[in-house]
């Protein structure tokens, strides 16, 4: 299957930033005849445009028939929808639709190691490398968590594991794409908008599961009924649970991360050991210990990672301590969801910075958690104010008119052993680029805090 014969073939590849960029240049290099369309206008695009390569042409602020219509391969980026009519129509014509990690499969040689799932990929994909990283084995981290894996395949060896982030939608259009292990960590409502029902968007996250052979492993949460009934295919199933100990599997017992695989039970490493905190990293831990494991890595390289590997920026990120006050990054917490996640991860008072441009969600549904751990709300963005009607009861609020603002009021109020916590809860756009900004700019305005020790706050 690999080095497909690329010279003079037609393709049309949609989208056009990081990851269309890395397919253009690509295909170039390979000799494919390429256009690349993309509905933004060229000033938008300016980055991506200057750094393609000579060749392909530009089709830029539209989409045209003609160029879906006489692709022979048409490779789409991770945020394009497979259900594009224009697309539906050129697959029912015969073209072969795809999504950049099915191109990059035709010329991988190795191991491939796919991490899906609603909530944890990014995390679940670094641990996953830092262990390979602390066994010294070769391998590389690529895909949605922000490497495409198309500008990858010049590692290709049969000793090197490529460790894959997928999303939905990249799974949506493969046609050959297999993983020897596959790892589909939870399903949650996000995303509905892109997807039909929960169901649709489930078995795009199950096709990870399509190709894999029997000689193959599909580890999946046992925790998870949704998951568990999208587990399907021919692979060996593993599974790891958070909350019972398994005979079989990957699970916690007596304050211990255990690995239990073919007949053998042997302790990985001690949850207090673990540097990422909160309940739902630990069950990333556990998904990573199965690929770990699986990949024939020892225990106490996996330990090592788990002892050391503070998390992905923006994630549960701790940024600083002063005057015994600790903040904590947890910008990508973009839905309530995620935000409850944020609040379950602490046992101590929390001074908790919401808000920004809401997404649907129903925020009353944080009652119980704020309620616990929650002393006083912070409210930027366009969503301050509905925020406060759903949450206003439950605990004392105060609105800010800026990040800044609110960063400087919580220190002001917060006490020895509290949480200052940036976890909105919504999406950035209203005041941001996007997440990344906005816990770039939290963690600028933390940095020039000054201690107030010894003066009133
Ligand atoms: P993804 O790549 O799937 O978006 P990330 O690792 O970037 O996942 O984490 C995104 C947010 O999801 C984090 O801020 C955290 O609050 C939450 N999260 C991380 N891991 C899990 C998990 N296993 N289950 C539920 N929520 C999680």
């Amino acid at each position: 299957m690999t080095n497909m014969d690329l010279r003079g073939k037609k393709v049309l590849v949609v989208g056009l930033a990081r990851t269309g960029l890395a397919a253009v240049n690509f295909l170039l290099e390979k000799g494919a005849r390429v256009v690349v369309t993309d509905l933004k206008e060229r000033s938008e695009l300016a980055e991506f445009v200057d750094r393609l390569k000579p060749g392909a042409t530009l089709r830029l602020g539209e989409h045209r028939d003609g160029d879906f219509n006489s692709a022979e391969l048409i490779v789409l980026s991770p945020g394009v929808p497979r259900d594009l009519p224009l697309l539906r129509s050129a697959a029912e014509r015969g073209a072969a639709v795809w999504s950049e990690v099915e191109l990059a499969y035709r010329f991988i040689e190795g191991r491939v190691l796919g991490v899906t799932g609603s909530n944890g990929k990014t995390t679940t994909t670094a641990l996953i490398g830092e262990i390979f990283k602390a066994a010294g084995r070769p391998h590389t981290v690529a895909g949605n968590i922000g490497l495409p894996l198309i500008s990858q395949v010049h590692h290709s060896h049969p000793d090197h594991t490529f460790i894959v982030e997928l999303s939905s939608f990249q799974l949506e259009a493969i046609e050959c794409f297999r993983c020897q292990v596959s790892l589909f960590l939870n399903l949650s409502a996000d995303h509905l908008d892109r997807h039909a029902s929960l169901e649709a968007y489930g078995e795009a996250k199950a096709n990870i599961f399509r190709n894999q052979l029997v000689e193959d492993f599909a580890v999946v949460n046992a925790d998870d009924p949704l998951v568990l009934k999208m587990a399907r295919g021919r692979a060996r199933r593993v599974l790891f649970s958070r909350r019972r100990p398994l005979p079989e599997g990957i699970c916690v017992e007596d304050g211990q991360v255990w690995a239990r695989i073919g007949g053998d039970s042997t302790p990985v490493i001690g949850t207090r050991s673990i540097r990422l905190r909160g309940l739902h990293n630990l069950e990333n831990v556990l998904a990573a210990t199965a690929a770990g494991w699986l990949s024939g890595i020892d225990p106490e390289s996996m330990a090592k990672a788990f002892r050391e590997f503070a998390g992905v920026e923006h994630r549960l990120e701790f940024v600083a301590s002063l005057d015994g006050v600790d903040f904590y990054n947890d910008s990508k917490a973009t839905n309530v969801d995620a935000a409850l996640t944020a609040i379950r991860s602490f046992r101590r008072p929390l001074l908790m910075i919401m808000g920004g441009l809401e997404k649907g969600g129903d925020f009353r549904l944080l009652e119980p958690e704020v309620r616990r751990c929650v002393r006083k709300l912070f409210l930027i963005g366009e969503a301050a104010e509905r925020i406060e009607g759903e949450l206003g009861r439950a605990v004392p609020s105060r609105r800010a008119s800026s990040l800044e603002e609110a960063v400087t009021l919580a220190f002001a109020e917060a006490g020895d052993g509290e949480v200052v916590l940036l976890a909105p809860g919504c999406a950035s756009f209203d005041m941001f680029d996007n997440y990344e900004h906005r816990g770039r700019v939290f963690k600028r305005i933390v940095s020039s805090l000054k201690s107030t020790e010894g003066a009133a706050r």
